[in-house]
């Protein structure tokens, strides 16, 4: 049995990778931005992912993919509509965390 933690690291290995392939395909895409549908901020393409219509970027992938295998939801409607009331704001500022800890 993984713990969130665990898996949590997971994911963030498996988006970053996804965000690095893209990078690998096509170098110019570290130009192209486009706005998220899930944070609504502008966001490289590199790593985003498009889910039911929605595109997300990197980071939104990253706590879509988190969040289904926690089980804190399962379809990226209600993600999209948790980015708007902040209910899963205790996951985003631990990702934060995670991410601040990774660019020291
Ligand atoms: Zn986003």
């Amino acid at each position: 049995m993984k713990s969130e933690k665990q898996i949590v690291e997971e994911m963030q290995a498996v988006v970053e990778q996804m965000r690095l392939d893209d990078i690998e395909d096509n170098p110019d895409i570290i130009d192209e931005t486009f706005e998220c549908d899930c944070c609504g901020q502008s966001k490289c393409l590199a790593g985003s992912i498009e889910y039911d219509g929605y595109r997300l970027c990197n980071d939104c992938v990253l706590l879509a993919e988190t969040g289904f295998a926690l089980k804190k939801f399962d379809n990226i409607q209600t993600l999209i509509d948790a980015m708007e009331d902040k209910r899963l704001e205790g996951l985003c500022d631990f990702l934060k965390e995670e991410e601040k800890r990774a660019n020291n």
